[in-house]
C-alpha cells in the first residue's frame, strides 16, 4: 500500500488549496516543489519587513463570496485597491481610463465634456479608417491592434497610454499585432481609479506565503525536489498524483514546446528611501523607458519601514528554459495543448490542474474556484 493518498507536484496556489481540501476529507498528501520555497508564483519574500512579490505584483480580487470567505478564513486581507498610475514622459495619468485621466489629458471636468472629447477623437480615427478601407476596397474593419485601439479611444489616449506600453509588452509594433488582443477598452465616466470591478479586493496581511503555509498546514513538503528527477520513486509513494507543472514537460515535449510570454524583474533594495514613487504600481507608457512598470512592494501593505524595495518589470520573448508566465493563446499553441490534453485525459491516476498543467491564464480566484470544483 502506498504511503500517501496523494502526491502533489507543485506548492503553488492550486497545489496548496488541493492539499487543504483533501486533508480536510481525511486524505494524506505529500507536496513537492522544484523551487526552494512554497507558494509558486504568489510567493512573497520578506526583505527588511517588506513582503516582496518575487514573481510579479499579485492583487487578489474576486466577486465570488465563497472564494473570498475561503481565503479570509486563513489570513486577514487588507483594503488594498489597485490604482495604477501611468508615467508618460514625466507626466502622470490615473488608470484605468476614468474622469481623472480625462481631466489630466484634456482638462475636461464633467462626464459630458469627456464624452464629447472622446467622441470627437474617435470620429476622426473612424473616418480615417473608413477612407483607408474604401481605398483598398475592403470591408470597414480594424486590421490590427493600432487601428482597433484608435477607433475605440482616439489618438491621445492611444498614443500616450496604450501604444508604447503594448509594444514593450509584446516586443512587436501595434500595427503588427492582431486587433483581437484589445476587444474592448472600457472607459469610466466617474472619478474612480479602482482598476478592478470586482466586489472584493485586497492583499493578505503578512504576504501570500502565509496564506500558502496556512493552506498546506501540517502536510509534508519536500522542497528543491524536481518530480522528473525522481519520478518512479515519488509516484510509488502515493495512490494518485496531482500535477501542477507544465503539461508539455510531463510528456517530455513529444509534440513540441508550448510557448509563453515572459517577464523578468530587476529588484533593488533602496536603503534609507522611505517612499520611492508613492504608489505600488507605476506603468511607463513611453517608448524610451525600457521597462514596462515599477512595483514598490511596501505600498501593497501600507508599509512604513525606513527602506523600500522596487522591481522594474521587463517583457521578453520566451525561450525554453525561461520562466513560463503567460500562455500564448494562438492557433498553434491551442492545437498543441489539445494534443497534450488528450493524453492527460487518458491518465487514470494523474490529475492535471493549475495554470501550467491546464495551459491557461488563471487569476488567483479562478485557480481557487477550479480547485474547489475538483476537490471540495
Ligand atoms: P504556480 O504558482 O506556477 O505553481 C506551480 C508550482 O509547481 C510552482 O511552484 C513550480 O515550481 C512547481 N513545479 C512545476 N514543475 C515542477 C516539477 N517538475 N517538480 C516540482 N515542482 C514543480 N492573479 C491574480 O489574481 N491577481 C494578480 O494580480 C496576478 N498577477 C500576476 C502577475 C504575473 C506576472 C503572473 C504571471 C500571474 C499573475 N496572476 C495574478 C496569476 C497567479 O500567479 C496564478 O493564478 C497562480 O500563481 C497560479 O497558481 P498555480 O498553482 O496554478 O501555479
Amino acid at each position: 500500500m502506498a504511503k500517501y493518498d496523494y502526491l502533489i507536484v507543485g506548492t503553488g496556489l492550486f497545489g496548496a488549496v488541493a492539499a487543504h481540501l483533501l486533508t480536510k476529507k481525511g486524505k494524506t498528501c505529500l507536496l513537492i516543489d522544484k523551487r526552494d520555497h512554497v507558494g509558486g508564483n504568489v510567493y512573497t519574500e520578506n526583505v527588511k519587513g517588506i513582503n516582496v512579490h518575487k514573481y510579479g505584483a499579485h492583487i487578489f480580487h474576486t466577486s465570488n463570496k465563497e472564494v473570498w470567505q475561503f481565503v479570509n478564513s486563513f489570513v486577514e486581507f487588507n483594503r488594498y485597491t489597485n490604482s495604477p498610475v501611468a508615467n508618460y514622459k514625466g507626466k502622470l495619468y490615473n488608470l484605468p481610463f476614468n474622469m481623472n485621466t480625462f481631466y489630466q489629458m484634456w482638462g475636461v471636468k464633467t462626464p459630458a465634456e469627456a464624452v464629447a472629447k472622446l467622441n470627437e477623437q474617435k470620429a476622426e480615427e473612424c473616418a480615417k479608417l473608413k477612407a483607408k478601407c474604401e481605398k483598398e476596397g475592403v470591408a470597414y474593419e480594424p486590421s490590427n491592434l493600432e487601428e482597433q485601439a484608435l477607433t475605440l479611444v482616439g489618438k491621445d489616449i492611444y498614443e500616450k497610454l496604450i501604444k508604447n506600453y503594448t509594444e514593450k509588452q509584446w516586443g512587436r509594433k501595434c500595427t503588427e499585432l492582431p486587433s483581437f488582443i484589445i476587444k474592448r477598452l472600457p472607459v469610466r465616466l466617474t472619478f474612480d481609479n479602482n482598476y478592478f470591478n470586482d466586489k472584493y479586493q485586497g492583499i493578505p496581511e503578512g504576504g501570500y506565503t502565509q496564506l500558502i503555509q496556512a493552506l498546506i498546514g501540517n502536510c509534508e513538503v519536500r522542497l528543491s525536489t524536481d518530480f522528473f528527477d525522481h519520478k518512479a520513486e515519488l509516484t510509488a509513494l502515493a495512490d494518485k498524483v496531482i500535477y501542477t507543472g507544465e503539461i508539455d514537460r510531463y510528456y517530455d515535449y513529444r509534440f513540441g514546446h508550448l510557448q509563453y510570454r515572459t517577464v523578468y524583474f530587476e529588484t533593488e533594495l533602496l536603503e534609507g528611501v522611505e517612499n520611492y514613487q508613492g504608489n505600488a504600481v507605476v506603468n511607463y507608457t513611453d517608448a524610451e523607458t525600457p521597462y514596462t512598470r515599477i512595483i514598490e512592494h511596501k505600498h501593497f501593505e501600507y508599509g512604513t519601514q525606513p527602506d523600500t524595495v522596487i522591481s522594474k518589470e521587463y517583457s521578453k520573448e520566451w525561450q525554453p528554459g525561461d520562466e513560463p508566465y503567460y500562455p500564448v493563446n494562438d492557433a498553434r499553441n491551442t492545437e498543441l495543448y489539445a494534443q497534450y490534453k488528450a493524453l492527460a485525459d487518458k491518465e487514470d491516476n494523474v490529475i492535471f490542474g493549475g495554470r501550467l498543467a491546464e495551459y491557461k491564464y488563471y487569476d488567483m480566484h479562478k485557480v481557487i474556484e477550479r480547485a474547489l470544483e475538483m476537490f471540495a
